[in-house]
């Protein structure tokens, strides 16, 4: 081997894979700490494009709109308003929020050319929803971030409460930034970080959250990273990341940014915060005389909610400087049957249409009548899911009737009340349907096969209307298609009737009911009568012969 080869062996560094299992390997060798090896840390090498990356010209383009950013917020409510029911108070919030926190981030981009940035003074308009589960909030947020082109990222807070870490997952959601905007910084800076369940951070939440030290701890890392912090690109403790810069650099990649400055990232945080309308209602009550509080302290709705202040909040256990940094503070209100209606009828993403595409996949035409949203809405209520239910009603009621369906001949699907309250006798209905085998695709796939069969063979099959419907009854027993049936019924019937073809000359063939039930017994009696045929044409030819030679002798 010469030295060259040798070198190239060298040239070839080893995969980052192989290097983390060496990695590993001495790790356990010197009984070291245990190092992260977290499959978000795998998905690093996403997070360091090669420098022909191809979503490179998309990311140059949603900056640019970035720096064009020219929405107002009633077009970005009119958005939502085409996908999410309600929460009007919400929309409206969110809309100014995401408007103002993008024209100030468009002005600052173009203060950066002459240097300027700093003199702007501008508080982030960080978000905090109120409202219970599966009422829109995630929804909301994640169209918004769609809608203007950011990454977006969404957590819950109770993860970083309960791995015990504090810090160090924080900043992962950051870096999750990253990756989702393609590994490109810039784009990243101007994401939307949205935290769910903040509400277990609190303290003492309600008097029912006996919350440990580690809610405050997180308390304090988020408000840190919504202030403004440099987050290091790569995790220190993952390896296999730092492994990947090093490499990306070797190759000669672009020298990418270590960290990443939070100071435009958009904060949106929810949680149900139980506990805190009365806490709301208790102050309004004991500082406004006349104050109606009755049956509201049961439920945190918009009215109540406008008279949230900072205090109720710190009330709930949050540290002050934390819910400061969220100034802009919305309720998404719990949904109620007739949401629930509007959102299979009128939602874009209604979950309706997700089932008529599930089901037209099989073709099947599922139509769901209002008689059934009425009833899938009461029962979704029940739920308390909000229209999370949705999905568990419809699979639990659906659910049969999907295994079912799909490659009988069943081709419509009535989604009606009917269907809800008596599901077993519905599905035998269609049960027996799939079963009836549509006679005229019978009779079209018989024609396909004759026509298949005469180009290939040269010879023509004539079926009976009585072979016709065996076949129909015997596609519907074996589940198999009529055109599968008669290519192995009839694979070697070109031998036989070739060969009868041969003995009297005839190209049409007539296939009884009795070929499809003994398909070698059928044409092997055509065969014989054709000779029989054939010997009787030669005897009664002869006859004539001697006949004729009598006379002629006579
Ligand atoms: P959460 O409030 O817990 O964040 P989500 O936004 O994740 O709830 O809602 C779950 C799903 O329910 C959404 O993906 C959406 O399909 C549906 N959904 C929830 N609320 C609404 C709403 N107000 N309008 C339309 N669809 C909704």
């Amino acid at each position: 081997m010469s030295d060259k080869d040798n070198d190239k062996g060298k040239d070839k560094p080893p995969t980052p894979e192989e290097m983390q299992e060496t990695l590993k390997d001495l790790f356990s060798k010197i009984g070291g700490k245990e190092m992260s090896f977290s499959p978000f840390m795998q998905e690093m090498d996403k997070r360091m494009p090669d420098e022909d990356e191809p979503d490179e010209m998309i990311i140059e383009d949603t900056l640019e709109s970035l720096d064009e950013f020219n929405l107002i917020p009633r077009e970005v409510k009119a958005h939502l308003d085409r996908f999410v029911i309600r929460q009007d108070e919400a929309k409206k919030a969110l809309s100014i929020a995401v408007c103002d926190h993008y024209n100030h981030a468009k002005n600052v981009r173009a203060m950066e050319e002459s240097g300027d940035e700093d003199s702007m003074e501008y508080q982030k308009q960080n978000v905090i929803v109120v409202g219970p589960t599966g009422v829109g909030k995630t929804y909301l947020v994640k169209h918004i971030a769609e809608m203007i082109g950011v990454p977006f990222v969404k957590a819950d807070a109770t993860k970083f409460s309960e791995t015990g870490y504090v810090g160090g997952d924080v900043d992962d959601l950051v870096r999750e930034l990253v990756r989702k905007a393609d590994g490109n910084v810039e784009l990243a800076e101007y994401g939307i970080i949205y935290i769910d369940e903040v509400d277990k951070l609190a303290s003492k939440g309600g008097g029912s959250f006996g919350k440990d030290v580690s809610g405050r701890g997180v308390q304090t890392t988020l408000l840190k990273l919504m202030e403004e912090t440099e987050v290091p690109l790569s995790n220190p403790m993952d390896m296999k990341g730092q492994m990947m810069s090093m490499m990306a650099m070797e190759r000669g990649a672009k020298p990418q940014k270590e960290t990443i400055n939070t100071r435009h990232i958009l904060f949106i945080v929810s949680g149900a915060f139980s506990g805190l309308e009365k806490i709301i209602s208790q102050r309004v009550q004991s500082t406004q005389i006349g104050f109606q509080v009755g049956e509201r302290t049961e439920v945190l709705d918009s009215e109540l909610f406008r008279n949230v202040e900072t205090q109720d909040f710190i009330d709930f256990g949050f540290e002050a400087e934390f819910i400061g940094r969220l100034p802009v503070r919305v309720v998404c209100e719990k949904l109620e049957k007739n949401d629930f209606v509007n959102i299979m009828k009128f939602s874009e993403g209604s979950i309706l249409r997700q089932y008529e595409r599930e089901f037209e996949a099989y073709g099947i035409h599922a139509r769901f009548e209002d008689s059934s949203i009425e009833r899938v809405a009461d029962l979704a209520e029940k739920e308390n899911t909000g229209a999370r239910a949705l999905m568990t009603v419809l699979a639990d009621m659906l659910r049969e009737f999907k295994f079912e369906l799909p490659g009988t001949s069943v081709s419509e699907l009535k989604i009606d009340s009917d269907l809800i309250e008596n599901k077993e006798a519905v599905l035998a209905k269609y049960r027996e349907e799939g079963l009836k085998v549509n006679i005229e695709k019978v009779r079209d796939e018989v024609a396909i096969y004759v026509r298949e069969f005469s180009s290939k063979h040269g010879v023509n099959m004539d079926f009976t209307e009585d072979a016709v419907l065996e076949l129909a009854d015997l596609s519907s027993i074996q589940g198999r298609s009529v055109l599968q049936i008669c290519r192995t019924k009839f694979k070697d019937y070109q031998f036989g009737l070739k060969l009868i073809q041969g003995n009297n000359g005839r190209d049409h063939f007539e296939i009884g009911k009795e070929a499809i039930k003994d398909a070698d017994k059928f044409l092997s009696d055509m065969v014989v009568r054709s000779y029989d045929v054939a010997k009787k044409d030669e005897e009664s030819g002869e006859d004539a012969a001697d006949s004729t030679s009598s006379n002629d002798e006579n």
